[in-house]
C-alpha cells in the first residue's frame, strides 16, 4: 500500500437536494482511493480523477479534522446547515480501509459528530468499524447513528474474487448482528449485484435471508455499472479469469451506455427478482421513516417519502409521478406547511 498525504481545501460535500438513498445532504471522503480494491469499484473510473494506481495507493486528507471543524462551525455560516444525516463513507474510498488504522480520521470525525450532536450514517465493507462501536452507540443515543454495510452477495468465495481486500460477507453480517445488539439500526446496500454471478435468484434469496437473520432494518438494492476505461478493464479481466463462461454475455449488456449502466431491460429483471424475494421478508426496501422522520426538515422528509413511493411503485411495474413532485418540492425555499 502506498500512502500519499495531502492537505485538502474542503471536506464536506454538500448536496443541493437531499439524497433519499442515504437520507443525507452532507457527505465526506476522508480518503481518496481505496486499498480494499474491489474489482468492480466505480471509484476507479477516470471521471472521479482518483490519482495513482487504484487499489494500491490511497490519498489521505491529513488536515480533514481541522477543515471540517471550520465547515461545521455555525458562527461562520450565513445560511445554516440543514438537518440531515452526515454520510461517512462510500464514494471513492471506504472510511474504514486499512489506512484508517493508522490515521484515525473516521474516528476523529465521529468524536466531532458526537460533541456536536449530529446524526451519522456509516457505509462500509470493513469490520474495523467495530472499533468505534462504543462511540457510535453514544452518537445513537444523542442524535442517531445508522450503520450500513454493502454486499454484492453473501457468498464468501465469490467475494474473495471480486472484493479481495475486505472481510468476507459472513464477517460483515456478524458485525451487523453485533451493532444491532448494541441498539444501532443497520442496513444492507445489496449492490452492486454482479450480472450472471451474484444476481441469480438463489444467491439473491440467500443473501436477503442472511441479512434478515442478521437483523437488518432495511435492504437497498442496486445493479452494477461498468464505465469504459479502468473500471471496465479491471472488472472484465477478473471475470474472464474466474468466470470465462460469462465473459461474452457482457458485450451486449453494457454496450454504448453513457454512464456505464446496463440495459434497462436487465435492470428491470433483477429489480423484479429483488422485489419478489423481499415480498415476505418484513424488511423495508428503503430507509424506514421511523429512522429519519425526526432527523430531517419537513420539506426534505416529504421529498424522501415521495421518492421512496416513486421507487416502490415502479418496482411493482406501476407508473408514478411522485418523482417529479419530489423534484418540484426540493426546489422550494418555503416550508410546505406554511405555503398559502
Ligand atoms: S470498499 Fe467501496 S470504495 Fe473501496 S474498493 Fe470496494 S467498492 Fe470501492
Amino acid at each position: 500500500m502506498t500512502i500519499r498525504e495531502i492537505e485538502a481545501k474542503s471536506i464536506l460535500r454538500k448536496q443541493k437536494k437531499i439524497d433519499s438513498w442515504f437520507v443525507c445532504r452532507y457527505g465526506m471522503n476522508l480518503y481518496r482511493g481505496c486499498t480494499h480494491n474491489c474489482v468492480y469499484c466505480d471509484g476507479r473510473a477516470e471521471k472521479y480523477n482518483v490519482q495513482g494506481e487504484f487499489g494500491e495507493e490511497v490519498t489521505v486528507k491529513t488536515n480533514a479534522i481541522e477543515i471540517l471543524e471550520r465547515e461545521l462551525d455555525h458562527r461562520r455560516k450565513r445560511i445554516p446547515l440543514k438537518k440531515s444525516f452526515y454520510m461517512i463513507g462510500g464514494g471513492v474510498g471506504d472510511s474504514y480501509q486499512p489506512a484508517e488504522e493508522k490515521y484515525h480520521l473516521t474516528r476523529r470525525v465521529l468524536e466531532m459528530m458526537s460533541e456536536r450532536n449530529l446524526p451519522v450514517h456509516m457505509l462500509t465493507k470493513s469490520v474495523l468499524i467495530s472499533r468505534d462501536l462504543a462511540l457510535l452507540k453514544e452518537i445513537n443515543q444523542k442524535s442517531r447513528a445508522i450503520v450500513s454495510f454493502s454486499l454484492s452477495s453473501a457468498d464468501d468465495e465469490v467475494s474473495a474474487v471480486f472484493e479481495p481486500g475486505v472481510p468476507s460477507p459472513s464477517e460483515r453480517l456478524q458485525t451487523i448482528s453485533r451493532f444491532k445488539r448494541g441498539g444501532i439500526s443497520c442496513g444492507v446496500y445489496l449492490m452492486p449485484v454482479i450480472p450472471f454471478v451474484t444476481d441469480t435468484p438463489e444467491l439473491m434469496a440467500q443473501t436477503v435471508e442472511k441479512a434478515v437473520e442478521a437483523g437488518v432494518d432495511f435492504i437497498v438494492f442496486g445493479g452494477m455499472t461498468l464505465k469504459q476505461g479502468r473500471q471496465e478493464d479491471t472488472f472484465l479481466r477478473a471475470l474472464k479469469d474466474r468466470y470465462p463462461e460469462h465473459y461474452s454475455k457482457y458485450r451486449n449488456l453494457y454496450v454504448g451506455r453513457k454512464w456505464g449502466e446496463a440495459s434497462r431491460g436487465y435492470y428491470q429483471i433483477i429489480e423484479n427478482r429483488f422485489n419478489e424475494i423481499m415480498r415476505n421478508s418484513g424488511v423495508a426496501k428503503r430507509l424506514p421513516l421511523s429512522l429519519f422522520g425526526d432527523i430531517v426538515d419537513e420539506n426534505d422528509r416529504i421529498v424522501v417519502i415521495l421518492e421512496q413511493l416513486d421507487y416502490l411503485l415502479r418496482l411493482e411495474g406501476k407508473k408514478s409521478s411522485f418523482g417529479y413532485a419530489a423534484y418540484g418540492l426540493s426546489r422550494r425555499q418555503d416550508r410546505i406547511s406554511e405555503s398559502p
